[in-house]
């Protein structure tokens, strides 16, 4: 067995719509980034990258690299979970702590959920998102993004 962890923030962008975990969160100010800026499917890709010990995000889909200018992070997690599997492993469960002051999470949080659990190729059951403030503390808490941390677990 093989753990990883992710972590990834992207400021807002009033301009962008808001895509985390594969979902579009309607109302909600976007994120600044190269790629839809979601910053979920980031971390999550970060997890899984470090679990098998295959580089990062960064190493894979450059913000340098004009194919990747507005693109579904969809195609950079679809990957990651395709190149875990040729290293010989299959996703074990995914746990998500999702920071922000806003929007409201918890009414998306099983719809990112599903969407995550048939990408990630495991029941819904094994893939965790949960959302919580910074209680006002730091840029995070003074409301400037959203900050992800997440584990994955990765089996033989
Ligand atoms: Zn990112």
């Amino acid at each position: 067995m093989r753990v990883g962890f992710g972590y990834d923030s992207h400021v807002f962008d009033e301009g962008r719509p808001l895509h985390l975990g594969g979902v579009l969160i309607p109302g909600a100010p976007g994120l600044r980034g190269h790629s839809d800026a979601d910053v979920l499917i980031h971390a999550i890709v970060d997890a899984l990258y470090g679990a098998a010990a295959l580089g990062d995000i960064g190493s894979h889909f450059p913000d340098t690299d004009p194919r990747w200018a507005n693109a579904d992070s969809m195609q950079f997690l679809r990957a990651a979970v395709a190149e875990v599997r040729a290293a010989g492993y299959s996703v074990g469960n995914m746990d998500a702590t999702v920071i922000c002051e806003r929007p409201k999470l918890r009414p998306h949080v099983d719809a990112i959920r599903a969407r995550l659990a048939e990408v990630l190729g495991v029941d819904v059951s094994a893939v965790s998102v949960k959302a919580k403030t910074n209680e006002g503390m730091d840029a995070v808490g003074e409301g400037k993004g959203i900050a992800v941390h997440c584990v994955v677990l990765l089996l033989p």
